[in-house]
């Protein structure tokens, strides 16, 4: 058989065996010259459990087989350097066992068997900022963020009572009438997960194994001097206290001047001309009551 009907028939088995998967590129002499094909974990056809891929491309020099193929891994995605070296030096020792032989499926296969056993993102969790390890149980969002199961179900979890408890502080008319939507903590999209499942994973492993927290002399340090950095702004009025801008919202709201209540059995607050601390709780006081008169009468 001549060395082009060896590729040949190399070439024809991949192309029964990857169909769509691989692309063959032909020079104008019509042979063979650059096999491509983008590797993804074996995860039995779940797409959305395909966390890295990369794509393979074997450029074939005149004499293969009898001469070891040029490689180039392209377009990695998560999978760091380290990674991709060690891939490199896997092919290369799969190349120098093949010499003579059809390895470009021996090749495919290497690389996808790695892809398996490195199916993890390398990016970090944003709620614990840890990465993920080996074993950990985590989440790809429609919108491509990494979470760890036990954290984003923590997270959403968070984000569900404090909404609760911000729409109890509203009127009932200002309440929405759509419910909880969770959210991406990263970017907010709309995202859609089972949280009690979410929750039955464990935390995740550098969480677990990570020293405990402790207040070391340097933290109470940085504290002292952000307190400092604090009382400045503040003297300074820098500082924004949110409590007195609420308080003089409810002062700039009191409607005791409003005509309809004129023949109101309650006589209703009227506006303090002198505000000291003790007018300005019974301001308060008065305006809660005529706030409550207000969403009574609705
Ligand atoms: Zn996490
Ligand atoms: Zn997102």
């Amino acid at each position: 058989m001549s060395q082009n009907e060896r590729v040949q028939e190399e070439l024809e088995a991949l192309e029964a065996i990857l169909m769509d998967d691989i692309s063959i590129i032909y020079n104008d002499q019509g042979c063979a010259e650059l096999v491509k094909s983008t590797i993804f974990p074996s995860t039995a056809n779940e797409v959305e459990k395909q966390y890295v891929c990369v794509t393979l491309e074997v450029q074939l020099p005149e004499n293969y087989p009898d001469c070891k193929p040029l490689i180039k891994l392209k377009s990695p995605r998560g999978l760091d350097d380290s990674t991709v070296d060690h891939l490199y030096r896997e092919i290369d020792k799969k190349c120098e066992e093949y010499i003579g032989q059809a390895v470009i499926y021996e090749l495919i296969e290497l690389i996808r068997e790695n892809l398996t056993e490195s199916n993890l993102p390398t990016c970090q969790c944003a709620v614990c900022l840890y990465g993920f390890s080996e074993g950990d149980c985590f989440t790809k969002t429609q919108c491509f963020h990494y979470f760890h199961n036990y954290c984003l179900a923590k997270h959403l979890i968070v984000t569900e009572k404090h909404y609760h408890e911000e729409q109890e502080k509203l009127p009932a008319w200002k309440r929405s009438t759509e419910g909880f939507q969770a959210t991406c903590p990263v970017c907010r999209e709309p995202i859609s997960c089972d949280v009690h499942d979410l929750r039955s994973s464990l935390p995740p492993k550098e969480l677990e194994n990570a020293q405990k927290f402790e207040l070391t002399h340097e933290l109470k340090l940085l504290q002292e001097n952000m307190q400092k950095l604090f009382s400045y702004q503040k003297s300074k009025g820098g500082i924004i206290d949110i409590e007195a801008e609420e308080n003089k919202l409810l002062l700039i709201t009191n409607s005791s001047d409003d005509p309809s209540d004129e023949n109101s059995d309650d006589p209703g607050p009227s506006i303090p001309t002198n505000i000291t601390e003790g007018s300005l709780e019974n301001g308060l006081l008065k305006n809660q009551r005529c706030f409550n008169r207000f969403t009574n009468n609705r």
